[in-house]
């Protein structure tokens, strides 16, 4: 089992074979802590480089899922940015107006500016993902859209913009852990949607379209990286280091 990939262009993967459990050698909770804390700071610092620089934004896609932290992520990862740099966006289903657009249109309108630092959660990626697992639009539709998606992300990248796309990869077993905690503890109700035990039954669709979509749009210029996320702080502290990137 492969651990956390930054998949190259050209190099198709294949889900089933990269681990979900892999925790990037970090041993325990209380050493990934410790190993975050230090990235965050570093990350603090490194996004005054890029407010004061002033000529390129970050983009940080995140895809899972349903229950595959997506939140907890944004939440232990991207707090240790500075608020008033940072928008995080979160893509539901299409409104009537947007769904009268190209489906870029309003993903283009959240990209951040300049000095910015933009989080997608979910994405443009919803187009090949939801919409093809459930045939909102022909095949012939949403199989144009990994070229769509690359030029636009190239576009994005020749102007500043440096992308990088996560995909929070969780275990069959551990999705099911996670909505029944859903259900029987109080405190986590609120996050419980009877969609998402609809959406499970999809679970094979979803990981082909995932596959796809991995495998389709990991470019030179705007990467996936699969991330073993069934430990949250093995999840967190990946993420943190592949934002971080040796800087
Ligand atoms: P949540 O992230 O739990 O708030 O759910 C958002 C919902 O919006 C999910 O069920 C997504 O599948 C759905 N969604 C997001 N983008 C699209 C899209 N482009 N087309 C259809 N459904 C979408
Ligand atoms: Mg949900």
């Amino acid at each position: 089992m492969k651990s956390a990939i930054e998949v190259r262009p050209g190099k198709k993967i294949r889900l089933k074979s990269i681990s979900t459990s892999d925790d990037a050698g970090l041993g325990n909770k209380e050493k990934a802590r410790e190993r975050l804390d230090k990235d965050l700071e570093r990350l603090r610092d490194l996004q005054h480089l890029l407010y004061a620089d002033g000529r390129y934004a970050l983009l940080v896609v995140l895809q899972a899922m349903d229950s595959g932290g997506k939140d907890g992520t944004i939440r232990h990862v991207m707090s240790g940015f500075n608020p008033a740099g940072c928008v995080v966006s979160s893509f539901k289903a299409p409104t009537e107006t947007e769904l009268k657009h190209d489906f870029l249109w309003r993903i283009h309108q959240a990209v951040p500016g300049k000095g910015m630092i933009g989080v997608f959660n979910r994405s443009h990626y919803e187009d090949v993902l939801v919409v093809r697992v459930h045939d909102l639009v022909p095949k012939k539709v949403w199989s144009e859209r990994y070229w769509q998606i690359n030029e636009f992300e190239r576009i994005l990248t020749e102007n500043g913009v440096i992308i990088l796309k996560f995909f929070l990869h969780i275990s069959k077993a551990e999705q099911a852990r996670r909505l029944k905690a859903r259900i029987v503890d109080k405190t986590k109700n609120w996050k419980f949607s009877v969609a998402d035990l609809k959406e499970r039954k999809y679970w094979g669709a979803y990981q082909e379209a995932f596959e796809d979509a991995i495998n389709e749009c990991s470019t030179e210029w705007a990467p996936w990286t699969v991330v073993p996320a069934d430990k949250k702080w093995a999840r967190d502290c990946i993420v943190a280091r592949a934002v971080r990137h040796d800087a």
